[in-house]
């Protein structure tokens, strides 16, 4: 049997990614997509034009977002999937999350000025698609624009980065929260790009045991923005933990991420893919 070709995280405009919705489920639907979620980080804003855009091209589609969430001294994702985009907690709580980007987005300008890198507020605000949602990712543009660095990568590596001179802290949505707001809107909980984060395998153990422990329901085993070594690692702890399993290209744009909407790996045989649930 052929699997679906699921590809249930990636960006719009709403957020940091580079296409308008309508353009993302276009882009979905030619590259033979069958099931796809939005998920803007913090921001649900787009979802309505990506649902109508999908039903004009046959794509089934699930509402989705990409929680910011600090975990001890890390950030790290929470996707939440099928939720009610009308829940008052959860668009509430996404609010909140998002009216601290501006002034982070203030001190990372200071903190790039104060090595030379003037007006980079200014600068970042001219890749922003929502006034809400200023993220690194604008940054990074700005940054590429002016030559600090030949391309986005190079410039998180170069100054974006926790050690480096444009990155500053800053405090996200707690885990229960993220998942309290998923959950009352109906949704369920997905561990984003598991292998991107920078703790030992004890405390990524400790991460998915509260996760288990607050009702999440699934994890990201195979996904664009973690190695494709990563996938067998966390088939794993899918099984150990009875995670549903998620697939996701994490696209943000043509030319800005190497894998395209659907063209992520297919899942592990064996696991029960999250899109059982919808
Ligand atoms: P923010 O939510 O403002 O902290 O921005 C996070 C976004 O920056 C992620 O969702 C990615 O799109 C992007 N990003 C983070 N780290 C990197 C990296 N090393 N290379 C390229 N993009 C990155
Ligand atoms: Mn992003
Ligand atoms: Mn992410
Ligand atoms: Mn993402």
């Amino acid at each position: 049997m052929i699997p679906l070709n699921a590809d249930l995280h990636c960006h719009s405009t709403y957020s940091d990614g580079l296409l308008e919705p309508a353009e993302v489920v276009a882009r979905a639907a030619r590259n033979g997509v069958e099931l796809l979620a939005l998920t803007d980080h913090d921001e649900i804003g787009g979802l309505p034009e990506a649902r109508a855009t999908a039903s004009e091209f046959g794509v089934r589609f699930v509402n989705g977002v990409e929680v910011s969430v600090s975990w001890g001294d890390q950030t790290v994702h929470i996707v939440g999937l099928g939720l009610d985009p009308d829940n008052a907690a959860l668009r509430e709580g996404l609010a909140s999350v998002r009216a601290g980007r501006d002034g982070r987005a203030a001190r990372m300008s200071d903190a790039l000025a104060a090595i030379g890198i003037r007006g980079a507020y200014e600068g970042a605000l001219k890749y922003v698609g929502n006034p809400a949602l200023v993220s690194r990712s604008h940054f990074a543009r700005y940054l590429v624009e002016i030559g600090a660095a030949r391309d986005v990568k190079t410039v998180f590596d170069h100054y974006l980065v926790r050690g480096k001179p444009g990155y500053v802290e800053h405090v996200w949505a707690t885990m229960d929260d993220a998942l309290g707001w998923i959950h009352g809107a109906g949704g369920i909980a997905v561990v984003a790009h598991p292998g991107r984060y920078r703790l030992s395998k004890a405390e990524l153990n400790t991460l998915f045991e509260r996760f288990h422990d607050l009702g999440g329901g699934a994890i990201e085993v195979v996904s664009g923005s973690h190695h494709r070594e990563s996938t067998l690692e966390f088939a794993r702890v899918a099984r150990r933990f009875g995670f549903l399993a998620s697939r996701a290209s994490d696209f943000h744009g043509p030319g800005e991420s190497s894998v395209d909407l659907g063209g992520a790996d297919r899942l592990p045989e064996d696991l029960t893919p999250v899109w059982s649930r919808f």
